[in-house]
């Protein structure tokens, strides 16, 4: 069993003024006991990250909620890869559900993302999960396997990669996933991370997102092949997020 540092990262969404750098100083204020076990990270509006980079210092990491998969160019509205870690981001989400379907990204897409963004020296937090009606008629394992192969460059990007299992029906409702399903749906994330990456993919992150609280994070969190969560709404407070940081288990084991 390979020890892996456990990774707490929160999706601000479209969350957060200029004034909500009040409420990251609040959680870096309450890390310094955490930050001996636990990565953290907040990944804020991208309005928000040079100034939440200047704050936190590297104290906890910034990261990005997108990125578009070309260096520059003319996109209007969009954000390259290279621009997020020029403003201070050591990473970006990618493929989050609500861009897969909101704004119809598919893995192809996706899978630019994550080699624009492993071009411009960042972690790509690549996020895969299933629909109410795939988990329904059974589809689940089928759906993420398919996610994981059309999302995920076939190179040695290992260092680069945290899969985070977000089923869809459960973000934002308050549900989760039984520890059997949860268990289940990562072992088959690490064995196929195994397969493709080797010892790379052994020690690759895999997150948990969806309705994670204060709560139900032990439970959560101490699921095998369970290294951390992807966080949203309770990722907004302070006192929330760090509640769902303290309860890390201190090293889990990938099998
Ligand atoms: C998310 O959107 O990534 C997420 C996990 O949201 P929530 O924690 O609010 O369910």
């Amino acid at each position: 069993m390979m020890a892996v540092r456990p990774l707490i990262a929160g999706n601000w969404k479209m969350h957060g003024l200029r004034s909500s750098v009040a409420e990251l100083e609040k959680v870096i204020a309450g890390t310094a006991a955490l930050r001996q076990t636990v990565d953290l990270m907040i990944c804020p509006p991208v309005t928000l990250i040079i100034t939440f980079a200047a704050t936190a210092r590297g104290v906890l990491a910034i990261g990005g909620q997108d990125c578009h998969p070309d260096p520059f160019g003319a996109f209007t509205g969009d954000v390259s890869a290279e621009m997020l870690a020029d403003a201070g981001a050591s990473a970006v989400i990618v493929g989050h559900s609500e861009r897969r379907i909101g704004h119809h990204e598919t893995d192809a897409l996706v899978r630019a993302k994550v080699e624009a963004a492993v071009r411009a020296g960042l972690l790509a937090i690549t996020c895969v999960g299933e629909s109410r009606d795939d988990r329904g008629a059974g589809r689940t394992l089928g759906v993420v396997s398919s996610q994981l192969a059309g999302s995920l460059p076939d190179g040695a990007i290992g260092e680069r990669l945290v899969v985070a299992y977000e089923p869809i029906w459960a973000i934002g409702t308050g549900l989760t996933p039984t520890r059997a399903d949860i268990a289940e749906v990562h072992g088959l994330i690490r064995a196929w991370l195994a397969a493709r990456y080797g010892a790379t993919g052994q020690a690759t992150r895999i997150l948990y997102g969806g309705s994670v609280k204060p709560g139900n994070a032990r439970d959560l969190l101490a699921v095998a092949n369970v290294n951390g969560a992807l966080v949203g709404g309770a990722s907004l407070r302070a006192e929330e997020f760090l509640g769902i940081a303290a309860a890390c288990p201190i090293s889990h084991g990938a099998t």
